[in-house]
């Protein structure tokens, strides 16, 4: 490690609530020469709050490639440089990976101003088993591709946390409902730190009945804390068997495979032919 290279501070900023904005943030603000912000024109005043005196400069999704290198440079020629996104943790379905592997790939020390994180906020109050948890940041857009991201992830037994936006935290859910049944437990965890947050712990099927009934819990960004699959879940075991007759359906003839998927994973053999001829119908 050089000493005469700048450092890259990765900065949290708040979710929300300005409460939330850390003293250390602010002092890394402060003090650095450049500012990299997913929105120059959104972070501005955040940084102008802090004073001092950061050139910004503009780094997201379609730029991060080519920025990433002319950061790097100005940490090469001994700049502090601070990375931070719209909101909470960089990195985090947000802008800065490519920007922190280069930055370490040359060598430069990337150090953490840890702060809000929406995934981390929701999770520690949803009362969901929270030991062991993925994050599986936004669904697909596309129906069909979020379906199958959904299919792939039932039976999976760690706690669940996705980001949902207000355009589909409807259909979102009732993707969920279709896919993982109506009855397992979920927490629904929106604008939180603002004003008009609200946590609704439930079943999967009650969060999307009370969502569809109010507008109003339609508005505003949403966490989904969903519990893992518990031994015995129908729709968990069905899809394992789904997916092992799939691949014993490859080699063997239907009803051999139905019967081995069946008796290997505990689903429903007759389910598991009947999908065979919907599909072949
Ligand atoms: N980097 C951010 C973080 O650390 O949480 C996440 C950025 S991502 C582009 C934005 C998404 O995070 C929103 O669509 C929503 O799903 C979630 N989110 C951000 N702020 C939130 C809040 N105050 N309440 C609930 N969800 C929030």
């Amino acid at each position: 490690m050089n000493a005469n290279k700048g450092r890259l501070w990765v900065v949290a900023t708040p979710i929300g609530n300005l409460g939330d904005f850390s003293q250390r943030a602010r002092e890394t603000l402060a003090r650095v020469a450049l500012v990299a912000a997913e929105d120059t024109r959104h972070s501005a005043p955040l940084i102008a709050q802090c004073g001092g005196s950061a050139s910004l400069v503009a780094l997201h999704e379609h730029n991060e490639r080519e920025q990433a290198q002319r950061i790097v440079a100005r940490l090469l020629e001994g700049d502090d440089v601070a990375l931070v996104s719209d909101a909470g943790t960089p990195l985090v379905s947000d802008p800065g990976f490519r920007l922190v592997r280069a930055a370490r790939e040359a060598g430069c020390e990337v150090l953490p101003v840890p702060g809000a994180c929406a995934a981390i906020a929701a999770l520690s109050v949803a009362g969901i088993a929270s030991d062991r948890f993925v994050f599986e940041g936004f669904l697909p857009a596309k129906a069909a591709a979020r379906r199958e991201r959904l299919q792939a992830l039932v039976a999976e037994t760690r706690t669940l946390i996705f980001y949902e936006s207000s355009h589909r935290i409807v259909e979102s859910l009732a993707d969920f409902c279709a896919v993982f049944g109506d009855s397992r437990s979920a927490v629904l965890a929106r604008e939180l730190t603002k004003r008009f947050e609200t946590t609704i712990a439930a079943t999967l099927g009650d969060i999307h009945a009370r969502v569809v009934a109010d507008s109003d819990q339609q508005r505003g960004e949403f966490v989904l804390v969903v519990a893992g699959a518990e031994e015995g879940d129908e729709a968990a075991t069905l899809a394992e068997g789904r997916r092992v007759f799939a691949l014993l359906r490859e080699e063997l003839p239907p009803a051999r495979a139905a019967k081995l998927a069946a008796a290997i994973t505990g689903a429903p053999r007759k389910q598991l032919y009947a999908d065979e001829s919907t599909r072949t119908e």
